[in-house]
């Protein structure tokens, strides 16, 4: 297994079977055609976006907050998978897994201002807005390539729900997070 250390950043690595077992440092994006090579983030209202390209057997996992989707993380992984392995955008399935969502993701309105290129995906109440942050994900992957159908998001919310660690909810001195993985067979 290989591990992005997840620092809100851009950075992406293709990973290879010398890296197993190991942090892939300031990384937030993972790639391989690896088999048995696990690929991992943590998250805990951030998103983790899987990729898999069934045709070329490749795989990208990202961790994405508000701060990549600002800077258009999701394609520019989707982009750099295509390009490093020759995959077909459009043959690229995508499932954004648990995260924190617009009936929870209440943000300042310098940050909503970043997002002011996806208005669908901001829901403005009386004196709060919100963000549909996996809304912005499928825009931004659908006008990089992705057929819409290849775009799957896990129904909850990590906030509402329990079960799963949430940053803004538990507020602890100690980040609690889940991992998400993906490997090949
Ligand atoms: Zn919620």
């Amino acid at each position: 297994m290989a591990w992005a250390q997840v620092a809100q950043g851009l950075k992406i690595a293709r990973v290879n079977a010398a890296q197993a077992g190991k942090i892939i440092k300031a990384a937030d994006g993972l790639m391989t055609d690896v088999k048995g090579l696990a690929l991992a983030v943590t998250a805990a209202d951030c998103l983790p976006i899987y990729f898999y390209d069934p045709v070329k057997q490749v795989i990208g996992l990202a961790h994405a907050g508000w701060r990549g989707l600002a800077k258009n993380f999701p394609a520019r992984l989707i982009k750099k998978l295509a390009g490093k392995y020759k995959s077909d955008i459009k043959q690229i399935k995508v499932f954004v897994g648990p995260h924190i969502k617009s009936c929870h993701f209440e943000v300042r309105p310098d940050v909503a201002a970043k997002f002011r290129d996806y208005p669908k995906h901001l829901r403005k109440r009386p004196s709060k807005i919100f963000i549909d942050l996996a809304g912005v994900v499928k825009e931004q992957l659908v006008i990089a390539g992705l057929k819409p159908e290849n775009f799957k998001v896990f129904g909850g919310c990590t906030y509402d729900n329990k079960n799963y660690f949430s940053f803004r909810r538990d507020q602890g001195k100690t980040v609690k997070a889940m991992a998400a993985f993906i490997v090949l067979c």
